[in-house]
């Protein structure tokens, strides 16, 4: 069994992304500007936020974070959304979910300009990605295709299982992975991420364990402690577990880790594994969104 170790690509990104920008500096450019919209108190979302801005730091970007008390109203918050859109000194900008009930995430997201549009969550970013346009591609799937290139995991004609359909995670890891490899990230080492077959289970899916039994590649995104036990996988398959969940006081995936772990030719651990991919991500893509603005 190999631990794919997110932490450590992830630190090797940092170290090439860190590279980059201060050869950039070096030529006389400014450096790349983020900014992170927060609403409300929600002490998940303040450490994320508080890790991405540390993160932004270690390879010099610039990070701003604009916080706002829960009850703005969705028009103010458009507002700030329109204001970012246009501050030229803004490469990319992100409004971290959840949001307050009284605000649809849906309405901010469609607001947001796809070039700026670093979370890579905006209908006009995710239908891009769908056709194999050049887009800017959500954090977490783009850090697991990361990880599998890293480790030369090839996904062509491979049976892919993906647990979870959200927005974020199942939904465009699948279409990645099912793609033709042609929409290939600037920073891949390996040629062809793609091609998969992929099934996308959800909280309805009947009898789960079958078809993950067919599984070459299982990725869960599903919130569940124990959801992928050892009597549901294959010898020599590999798993990304995206899960993050406490259970007593401990950062927890959705696998069974200990069990499953000695019959996966690979898989991730929680935590360390894709947290930290999802965060370089994150960084990689403001690059990019700088980058392209520099071409506008
Ligand atoms: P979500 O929370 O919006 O939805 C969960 C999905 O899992 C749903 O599509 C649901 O149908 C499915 N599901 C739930 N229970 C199931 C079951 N018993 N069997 C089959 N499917 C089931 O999804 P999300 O926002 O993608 O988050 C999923 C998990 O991934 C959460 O634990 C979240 O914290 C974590 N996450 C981690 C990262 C990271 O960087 N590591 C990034 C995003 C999300």
């Amino acid at each position: 069994m190999i631990l794919l170790d997110g932490k450590k690509v992830a630190a090797e990104k940092r170290a090439e992304l860190r590279e980059t920008i201060a050869q950039l500096q070096a030529a006389g450019k400014r450096a790349p500007k983020l900014a992170i919209v927060i609403v409300g108190h929600n002490p998940a979302s303040e450490t994320y936020v508080a890790n991405k801005i540390k993160a932004c730091g270690e390879v010099g970007i610039e990070a701003e974070k604009i916080a706002f008390e829960a009850d703005i109203t969705e028009q103010q918050l458009l507002a700030e959304v329109s204001r970012l859109n246009h501050d030229a000194t803004i490469d990319g900008f992100i409004v971290q979910l959840p949001l307050p009930e009284h605000i649809s995430e849906t309405t901010i997201m469609s607001a947001i300009d796809r070039r700026k549009d670093v979370d890579g969550l905006t209908p006009e970013n995710v239908g891009r990605t769908v056709q194999g346009l050049p887009s800017i591609i959500s954090a977490t799937p783009r850090g697991i295709r990361e990880l599998l290139a890293y480790y030369q995991i090839p996904t062509e004609g491979r049976h892919v299982v993906v647990i979870g359909r959200s927005n974020i995670v199942g939904k465009p890891i699948a279409m990645l992975l099912m793609q033709r490899p042609y929409l290939s990230l600037p920073s891949m080492s390996a040629a062809s991420l793609g091609d998969a077959t992929v099934t996308i289970c959800h909280s309805k899916t009947r009898d789960l364990k079958s078809i993950c039994l067919t599984a070459d590649i299982i990725i869960v995104a599903a919130g569940c402690p124990k959801l992928l036990t050892a009597d549901m996988v294959k010898e020599g398959v590999t798993i990304i577990d995206v899960g993050i969940n406490r259970v007593d006081g401990k950062l927890v995936g959705d696998v069974d880790f200990e069990n499953v772990a000695p019959k996966a030719a690979y898989i991730t651990p929680v935590p360390g594994g894709v947290g930290p991919m999802t965060i370089v991500s994150l960084l990689q893509n403001t690059l990019q969104a700088y980058m392209l603005k520099g071409e506008r």
